[in-house]
């Protein structure tokens, strides 16, 4: 039976360009499962918040599956630490479009929309299935600075956890942390993120090389994502650092000046300096998604050192290239990436760890091929969007389900 969803995501505008400040997974995740689920016969509409005005106010993603952009607060990027206070704003704006179109369910994406879907459950009844993406009681463990709205993040995360219907944590790691840190009420459901496995695919490495401009001797060792510090790039530059050999560094992901991922650009900058890598280091500044593929095919390793990590997409797309990857062992990344067997884990903020797998990888053409074969194939098994969207389309089936079993049923008429 297929439905009426809305996908509700305030601050990750499924149809922004990624890649730059607060633009990144979910972003790519909640358009990736809309169009899929699109076009296994759902009608999806992506809610998120407008923040400019020269915005569309509805994108066509594909057919069935459209962002729908709700007037909520001002219409400029609000840093997601402060966007709580358009809360009730946004549940007005969607209220007043749910009730024209009859959702059978809310997908929520992060916790202010978690807050929004409980809301709207309230006023209209529709079932709310909620992922986290990141979840505050691990993330402030791991950062320097702590929001004012830390406690009405962490409340609030709690409350959707025992309140939705259903959530969806994306690894078992996340949902362990859901356990011991949020708490052991609710019902949770694992089902991972993905990649589009006709586009993350091996290309022609040398052709992508002569493209990128990398020899094709050059060992490359490339980093794609966000610049925060959760991301831990300090720790791969420091670790190239002590790497004998002279190999590239390539560090993709785009930043604005003066915003929070143009600061910490320019202080990863500064280490690179500081450590005397400026000549063997490439920013790139944001890759096209077009372009990934070629980046990450032409590498010789991908490094995913995060603080912490809930999942990773960067990590899934390199190793359906074909790449091995490096990450931190921590949340997500512990799950998609093999010890081992698709490429190695390493403490977080271990630079000497991180440059001795580095080491170990690029040294090794043998161990390459086993990472990236025994890669694309945990990939092709476990994580891709159209075997995620499988999933949850069948979640929201049961949930539809329980919902009619649970209405009263129709009076008779009587002649
Ligand atoms: N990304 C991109 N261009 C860039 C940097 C990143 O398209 O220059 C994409 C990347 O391919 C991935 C997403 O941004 O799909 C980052 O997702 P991830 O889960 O790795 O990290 P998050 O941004 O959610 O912290």
């Amino acid at each position: 039976m297929y439905g009426r969803i809305a996908l509700i995501s305030v601050n990750g505008d499924p149809s922004a360009v990624i890649g730059a400040e607060e633009a990144g997974g979910q972003n790519v995740y909640v358009r990736e499962v809309g169009k899929h689920l699109a076009s296994l016969g759902y009608q999806i509409d992506m809610f998120t918040r407008r923040i400019d005005p020269s915005q569309a106010e509805v994108v066509e993603e594909a057919p069935n599956c459209r962002t729908i952009r709700l007037a909520a607060g001002p219409l400029e990027f609000v840093k997601r630490d402060n966007l709580h206070s358009y809360i009730p704003d946004f549940v007005d704006s969607l209220a007043a479009y749910a009730r024209r179109h009859s959702y059978d369910a809310v997908h929520t994406h992060y916790w202010h929309s978690g807050m929004v879907g409980l809301a709207l459950r309230e006023k209209l009844g529709i079932p709310v299935v909620h992922t986290y993406h990141s979840l505050g009681a691990i993330k402030y463990m791991n950062v320097a600075e702590i929001p004012a709205s830390a406690q009405l993040r962490l409340s609030g995360e709690r409350r959707i956890l025992e309140q939705a219907d259903r959530i969806v944590a994306t690894s078992p790691q996340e949902a362990e942390h859901m356990r011991t840190y949020v708490s052991r009420k609710g019902s949770v459901d694992i089902i991972p993120c993905g990649v589009d496995a006709r586009h993350f695919m091996e290309t022609d490495r040398a052709a992508a090389r002569r493209v990128l401009g990398w020899t094709e001797q050059e060992k490359v060792v490339l980093y794609v994502g966000r610049f925060d510090k959760r991301k831990g790039i300090e720790t791969l530059v420091r670790a190239v650092a002590q790497i004998e050999e002279p190999v590239r560094l390539v560090i993709g992901g785009g930043y604005t000046p003066d915003r929070g991922d143009g600061v910490e650009f320019e202080r990863i900058r500064g280490i690179v300096e500081e450590v005397g890598l400026t000549s063997r280091t490439q920013f790139t500044g944001r890759i096209d998604q077009a372009d990934l593929p070629n980046f990450y095919t032409a590498a010789d390793v991908c490094v995913v050192p995060s603080h912490y990590e809930p999942f990773g997409l960067v990590a899934i797309e390199a190793m359906a290239c074909g790449t091995p990857v490096i990450a931190s062992a921590v949340g997500g990344l512990c799950y998609s990436v093999v010890n081992d067997e698709t490429g190695l884990l390493v403490p977080p903020r271990d630079a000497e760890g991180f440059a001795g797998a580095i080491r170990r990888v690029i040294t090794d053409a043998g161990l390459r091929e086993r990472f990236s074969a025994a890669g694309i194939r945990r990939i092709h098994d476990h994580f891709t969007w159209a075997g995620v969207s499988r999933q949850l389309g069948r979640l929201y089936a049961n949930l539809a389900a329980r919902r009619t079993a649970q209405r009263p049923p129709k009076q008779q008429s009587v002649a």
